[in-house]
């Protein structure tokens, strides 16, 4: 539900309407525009006494979200929420690329990359420390020296760091050396530690689950910014489908539908959504014009060696060149790149 307040309202109203919702077992959220105050109130409607509320002063109306997310919905918020890590802005005009590895390996490859994605444009390091495997067989991830070498690029190239977190015991140790952490496909649905890095103060990517619906991955996203971070980016990272040439199916649809239903925004990750690096480029390419507000790639240098996902990674002058391209779509959809 929204209340909300007169142009005129005060400070006070504000605060009564506010108190008498957390007394009747409302989560209240207000927003400070411009011209209105509205109040997102998140509860059990079935005890609010109505009529008593919108006597209260300064309430102008009462709208209900009848959507099972609401804080996240652009019902609850219409203009478009924008994350800032420092100077890098995530949702506003300028695209934000993000690349990296798929996991941090070791120092030489780590440090080689970010110069090298540094150069080419991208603002935000991606690379795994712990990682979400298959297989117990398989590299789980270099843990905490892979966040140290992590600390270590992000020192030397000025670019930030986003790394992804498995577990709720991870959350503090990994906001330490992160700027941004990130929930993976696997996780989505992982309500605890939702709550967890929503209790937190670091931005989060939340990526898609492998089969979740746009509706459940909202859902998740409300998690989190009802416990208190609104700093959530959403990213596509394609689904599950009966096709087979491809890792995934990537859902270019989801770009627009999902700005037209929150106003968090959205990035892609044509990486793992393809699972090809020679599909990389073209799809990139779909996602800025669909309306993308940035992309997360993998880059290695050396991607047959890779120890992880190395079939989806662009070698280093290969990530250049898509950026070269990337260009001058994102100059037709009105967008800025580097
Ligand atoms: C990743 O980004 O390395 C990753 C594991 O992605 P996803 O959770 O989308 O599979
Ligand atoms: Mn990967």
């Amino acid at each position: 539900m929204i209340v909300v307040m007169h142009r005129d309202a005060t400070q006070e109203d504000i605060r009564r309407v506010e108190e008498y919702l957390t007394g009747m077992g409302f989560k209240t959220h207000p927003i400070y525009g411009q011209v209105k105050t509205v109040i997102g109130a998140v509860g059990d409607k079935s005890c609010l006494n109505k009529d008593l509320l919108s006597n209260l002063t300064g309430v102008e109306a009462i709208v209900s979200i009848m959507k099972p997310y609401k804080l996240v919905s652009r019902e609850f918020k219409s203009e478009d929420t924008t994350v800032a890590v420092d100077d890098v802005v995530i949702g506003g005009r300028d695209l934000v690329i993000m690349a990296g590895p798929c996991a941090v390996e070791n120092r030489h490859q780590l440090l080689e990359v970010a110069q090298r994605v540094k150069e080419a444009g991208a603002k935000i390091l991606r690379g795994g420390a712990y990682k979400p495997r298959t297989s117990p067989y398989d590299f789980q991830g270099l843990e905490l020296e892979g966040l140290k070498l992590l600390e270590e690029a992000k020192q030397a190239t000025g670019l930030k760091v986003v790394t992804e977190v498995m577990d709720t015991r991870d959350v503090e140790l990994i906001s330490r050396y992160a700027d941004i952490l990130q929930i993976g496909a696997r996780n989505m649905q992982n309500f605890r530690l939702l709550k967890e890095v929503g209790q937190g103060d670091k931005p989060v990517i939340l990526k898609r689950g492998l089969a979740a619906t746009i509706e459940e991955w909202l859902m998740a996203a409300e998690y989190i910014v009802s416990e208190g971070n609104g700093d959530v980016i959403l990213c596509e990272r394609g689904i599950r489908t009966y096709e087979t040439a491809a890792r995934n199916t990537m859902d270019i649809n989801t770009i627009p539908i999902v700005k037209q239903y929150t106003h968090l925004p959205i990035i892609a990750d044509p990486s793992h959504g393809t699972g090809n690096w020679k599909l990389v480029g073209p799809v990139s390419q779909g996602l800025i014009a669909a309306g993308a507000d940035g992309l997360l790639i993998e880059v290695h240098p050396d991607p047959a060696c890779a120890l992880c996902d190395g079939a989806q990674s662009l070698q280093p002058h290969k990530f250049q060149q898509l950026m070269d391209e990337l260009v001058p779509i994102a100059r037709a959809v009105d967008r800025g790149l580097k």
